[in-house]
């Protein structure tokens, strides 16, 4: 294949030195990025070339996020986590068919690509169904199956059953060729107890695939484990249960001691950092500050879209410096760059993905245009006011095109792989149905 050559007006491509290049030539053969750099010194080429006004970067990577919830968008505001979720989400989603969870997805695919994200990291039941409608709509997916107790490791099932599952899931769909990476998401350790943590971790670790896990979202969820456990701190346990021993993401991490981040920092545990999802369920906020000044790697996620309560990553870019900023009263905590790479590079950092995230030679072309000539980008004196106004001024509006592996799938706006139509009219069936029987 001779690909193409996108000559482009601005490239932010993310890598290790963050190089933004103006008049950018970008070349691109079977999905992955052969050649980089400013458009004077490529070299000749047989390649198609497509010039694209405007502002090319990496796709986002949504670090954390159980997509379905499209079905359940807007219910139980008002409510704190635990009733929130035994009184309205566990309700409705223990009423969800697979076909359901298909059209959540495949709903929320589009609503992701058409904002500017190509990655997304999903903790769901239904894996089948999401891998499914992941793939059809063209956006790249981790996959990590949910490990609930109460569907999982109840009298009649062993939490293992599962676990063999998700480990037969993981031979037949694991294939980073094809944008699918698929991990293991036990709910989390108040859930499911240390000793199930504990195998899941072995299983993740056997086959050297994420484990993805909820750690300390809310003040007190933790503290019956806690108990049982000498008043040990949950990250404690789950540390001397050799948890943390592979290759493991946080989502949430709100209520950690120092040394539960130094443990973090020293077992080299990433954490999908939900601001938005942490601020509407009121649960707190997370010390991004010390994370990064650790070293920890720190992403970014949406949570559902149930508690949120949308898709769009660009709030948490915006979020998160700003309300690190807040809580600790530094202004310098925090910079456009480091929410941008939060978004894109440290994303895929976490989640194991070692060739998305930047725009470099050999790594896939997931990549999204900008539209510079918005007020948004106006007047963009110079490259640090740029960088900023993608950080806080942009939002997904402006986001007008998007590749994943080099392929369009969103063109002027219109996501060119999902009948958005039918989507919306199948959810909105589907959910009116589930809040209908639940009662809820
Ligand atoms: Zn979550």
């Amino acid at each position: 294949m001779v690909g193409i050559r996108y000559f482009v007006e601005v490239l932010v491509t993310c890598d290790e030195n963050f190089t933004v290049i103006r008049d950018a030539a970008i070349d691109v053969e079977d999905g992955q990025i052969k050649w980089v750099g400013a458009e004077k010194d490529a070299p000749a080429t047989s390649k198609k070339e497509i010039r694209i006004n405007g502002l090319v970067m990496p796709g986002l990577i949504n670090a954390h996020a159980h997509t379905p919830m499209t079905l359940l968008r807007g219910s139980g505001d008002g409510l704190p986590l635990m009733r929130w979720l035994t009184e309205v989400m566990w309700p409705r989603e223990g009423l969800m068919t697979p076909s359901d969870a298909y059209w959540g997805m495949t709903l929320g695919s589009a609503e992701m690509l058409s904002s500017g994200i190509t990655t997304t990291c999903e903790m769901y039941i239904h894996e089948e169904q999401l891998v499914e409608a992941a793939t059809k709509a063209g956006i790249r997916i981790v996959m990590t199956p949910g490990i609930l107790s109460v569907l999982h490791a109840d009298s009649n099932q062993s939490a293992q059953q599962r676990i063999d599952e998700i480990a037969d899931f993981h031979r037949m769909y694991n294939n980073p060729q094809k944008a699918v990476t698929v991990g293991f998401g036990p709910h989390s350790a108040y859930d499911l107890g240390a000793a199930i943590c504990a195998e899941v971790g072995v299983a993740a670790r056997d086959l050297d695939a994420l484990l993805h896990i909820h750690i300390a979202e809310t003040a007190n969820e933790g503290s019956e484990l806690e108990r049982l456990h000498d008043g040990l701190s949950t990250v404690r346990i789950l540390g001397e249960s050799t948890v943390f021993e592979g290759n493991v993401l946080a989502a949430h991490s709100v209520w950690l001691t120092r040394a539960d981040l130094a443990a973090y920092a020293n077992y080299d545990v990433a954490v999908a950092h939900c601001p938005l999802s942490n601020m509407k369920l009121g649960s707190g906020v997370a010390d991004i500050k010390t994370m990064r000044e650790l070293g920890i790697t720190v992403a970014l996620g949406t949570d559902g879209p149930a508690s949120n309560d949308s898709l769009d990553l660009w709030q948490e870019m915006k979020i998160a410096p700003l309300l690190s900023r807040v809580s600790s009263l530094d202004v310098t905590t925090l910079d456009a760059k480091d929410a941008i790479c939060m978004a894109t590079r440290d994303g895929a950092k976490a989640l194991g993905l070692t060739d998305v995230g930047s725009l470099k030679v050999g790594n896939w072309a997931d990549m999204i245009r900008l539209d510079l000539e918005d007020s948004a980008f106006i007047p963009a004196t110079k490259e640090s006011e740029l960088i900023s106004n993608i950080a806080f001024a942009a939002g997904r509006r402006l986001v007008s095109d998007v590749w994943v592996k080099g392929e369009r799938v969103v063109s002027d706006h219109q996501c060119l792989t999902v009948d958005e139509h039918r989507a919306r009219t199948e959810c909105k069936a589907r959910g009116l149905r589930l809040a209908q029987e639940s009662g809820t």
